[in-house]
């Protein structure tokens, strides 16, 4: 990559990982996009970038300025890092279930944080509809709006899509990945599509997310719930709403657990809980396409934000899962 322009020239060109251990496994080859390799640590990073970007090419952000969202971590974390990178405020809007570690991160890089409690989206004050009317109030601040501007996916659509594809020579059978804003998912299956109407776009839910049910049969039934963290959704967002989708694969906790415990013992990989659901997702996608085919999924941050919850015992247990035992292959 040689000499990049500071953190904004590091963001993206992030390796596209063989997992060796779940290949082998499969007979298919299951390949994951390093995206907690970014700088701020996660996927969200491009996202930030693109909606920063975008704020900055309208005029609606000028030098010194405010930028303000709701998130459930990452984009704030992605978006506190830009603001310092460029000169401005950062005021993240975050529901107080999320883990302590992400909201710590948060202070710790000079984001003013309002923890809220979480509430369904209609209520007024969800954390979403809260950074909105918060960004109106301030003078000179833009609402980030991660869930509905398209800016998200665009930065998908233009750098993480035409990666994949450079990464594959163009040789892939599909793309698999789970959905919190939508952005990740439909830019790069929008992007592949547009490549080769042959990529199949599997969409990978959690339980107690609508989208799986609207994937299947248009219908918005939510069903259980899920510990995982920044996926899942239960309205279709303008970034996710358009975006293609052939096939969908809903996960459940105990699965996701087991697979991203399988990620460290036999890989090395440290991950997030959104990756144990798209490497479940992306076996399952295995399992229905048969032996022989390449699958592309997202490992979307590093298990070091989640160390007090889906790495403790004790945690898992009050939530009613076992943590895996260790298994030699
Ligand atoms: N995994 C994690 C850990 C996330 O924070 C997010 C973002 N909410 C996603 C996956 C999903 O990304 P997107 O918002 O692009 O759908």
């Amino acid at each position: 990559m040689g000499i990049t322009r500071g953190f904004v020239g590091a963001v993206g060109h992030t390796p596209l990982i063989r997992l060796e251990y779940f290949s082998a496994l499969s007979g298919c080859e299951i390949l994951g996009k390093a995206e907690f390799m970014n700088p701020g640590g996660s996927v969200k990073d491009r996202a930030a970038l693109g909606i920063l970007q975008a704020a900055e090419a309208s005029g609606a952000l000028q030098p010194g300025g405010t930028v303000v969202e709701g998130t459930a971590g990452n984009t704030g974390i992605g978006l506190a890092h830009l603001c310092n990178a460029r000169g401005y405020r950062c005021v993240i809007v975050i529901p107080d279930t999320q883990s302590a570690e992400k909201i710590g991160l948060l202070r710790s890089l000079g984001a003013e944080v309002r923890p809220v409690p979480a509430v369904p989206y209609r209520d007024p004050n969800n954390y979403v509809r809260l950074s909105g009317s918060i960004a109106a109030e301030i003078p000179g601040a833009v609402w980030a709006n991660q869930f509905d501007n398209c800016a998200n996916r665009q930065a998908h659509y233009d750098s993480t899509g035409p990666e994949i594809w450079e990464q594959c020579a163009g040789q892939l059978d599909a793309w698999v990945a789970a959905t919190g804003t939508g952005g990740t998912y439909a830019g790069v299956a929008l992007y592949l599509k547009e490549c080769s109407k042959a990529v199949r776009c599997v969409l990978a839910d959690p339980h107690g997310s609508a989208l799986f049910s609207w994937a299947t049969d248009g219908s918005l039934a939510m069903e259980g719930s899920s510990i995982t963290e920044g996926i899942g959704n239960s309205r279709v967002t303008a970034n996710l709403e358009g975006a293609p989708v052939d096939d969908a694969v809903r996960i459940d906790d105990q699965t996701a657990l087991q697979v991203l415990y399988e990620l460290l013992w036999h890989e090395g990989l440290f991950m997030g809980g959104s990756v144990g659901i798209n490497v479940a997702a992306a076996l399952e996608t295995a399992r229905r396409l048969g032996p022989g085919h390449r699958i592309v999924t997202v490992l979307c941050d590093g298990g070091d934000r989640y160390r007090s919850r889906l790495w403790d015992r004790e945690w898992l247990e009050s939530r009613g899962l076992r943590q895996p035992g260790r298994t030699l292959p």
